[in-house]
């Protein structure tokens, strides 16, 4: 039976299930363009010098290329690398028809430039969707390589059948990586959006009269109740670690709470979001959790756009072939 507080906590909006469907249909498309066309989609990974974090998704995406059956190249240089040998490495993967997606993990070391390395990447090939080329495609409303977060974000809402079209999206936060390509999407969808960032005033005013709130700032817990209209839905893509135990007790009702002390005593911190999540699942109508939201797209997305990639890529060859 469901409880009065049942009906008035917000739907998770689960990254897992959504994360793996697209997983699933993109290995199921990747058997396909070998089994008919012997033709096997290949992402190369470009990661230079020793960034913990970045070792750890590259890592991941990695593994989930070659889950998916896709092949998988990982060029891993010395943080000594040169701007001139880094443009050199992507013009060789640009040049290279096996090659069908180019991503260079960010941060580079301070010494490239990653502006000028990500114009040089193929826009064919980009498969994050950073290159200028494809920014200026999707602000033009053109189909384009997207952003990966902010593309599992279009697919989180669309999935769950909540309507974008004449809804009022307020992104928090303006990142060419999530908040810009994030309302671009979202226009692109036919949504009323609306861009907030560390300058506007009156914050919590305009973010109430979100229908669908994105919160990407990088502020653990950031986003409160009174900043949310009831009923809307919530979208939350920061990922902020969390050590103060009372800090997290102003964030997680008793549902979470307990695991949520375990895991900062035994790990030292747990992941928090953008939103307060206490707040959020008793104001809003949908939440996505973190972990286990947003964040479980971003892999899923990025290899669809290498077999998007591969496909428009690959076309030369499959229609050669046959
Ligand atoms: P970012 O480059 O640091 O940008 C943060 C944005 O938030 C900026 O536009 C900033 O405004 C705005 N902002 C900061 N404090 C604010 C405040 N108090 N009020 C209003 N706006 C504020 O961050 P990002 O790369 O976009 O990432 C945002 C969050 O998403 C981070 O937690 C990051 O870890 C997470 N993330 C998650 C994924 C995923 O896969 N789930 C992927 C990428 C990023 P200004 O422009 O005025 O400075």
């Amino acid at each position: 039976m469901i409880t009065e507080d049942a009906k008035t906590r917000a739907e998770i909006l689960s990254g897992k299930t959504f994360g793996e469907a697209i997983k699933a249909e993109v290995a199921g498309e990747v058997l396909r363009l070998k089994e008919k066309y012997n033709y096997c989609p290949t992402l190369a990974v470009v990661r230079v010098g020793d960034d913990k974090a970045s070792e750890v998704y590259v890592g991941s995406k990695v593994k989930t290329s070659e889950e998916l059956g896709i092949a998988s190249e990982h060029k891993h240089l010395p943080t000594e690398t040169t701007q001139e040998e880094l443009v050199k490495i992507v013009e060789e993967l640009n040049a290279r028809d096996d090659v069908d997606g180019i991503l260079v993990q960010l941060p580079l070391p301070k010494h490239i430039d990653e502006n000028q390395i990500l114009e040089r990447i193929n826009p064919e090939k980009d498969v994050d969707g950073f290159n200028p080329i494809n920014v200026g495609r999707l602000s033009q409303g053109q189909t384009a390589l997207a952003p990966c977060t902010p593309a599992g974000v279009i697919e989180i809402l669309k999935r769950s059948n909540i309507e974008i079209a004449g809804k009022h999206a307020v992104v928090l936060g303006r990142s060419n990586i999530v908040g810009k390509p994030m309302a671009m999407l979202l226009l692109r969808e036919n949504a009323t959006v609306t861009i907030c960032h560390s300058r506007t005033k009156n914050l919590a005013e305009i973010t109430r009269q979100a229908d669908i709130l994105i919160a990407a700032i990088g502020r653990a817990g950031f986003v409160r109740g009174e900043h949310i209209k009831a009923g809307a839905t919530v979208i939350d893509v920061g990922i902020n670690n969390v050590s103060d135990v009372n800090q997290a007790r102003e964030l997680f009702d008793e549902t979470e709470l307990e695991k949520r002390l375990n895991t900062i005593e035994k790990r030292g911190s747990t992941l928090v979001g953008d939103v307060n999540p206490k707040e959020a699942f008793a104001k809003a109508a949908y939440f996505t959790p973190v972990p286990g939201g947003v964040g479980l797209l971003t892999v899923a997305m990025l290899m669809k756009n290498t077999l998007e990639a591969a496909k428009k890529n690959g076309k030369w060859k499959i229609k050669k072939m046959f």
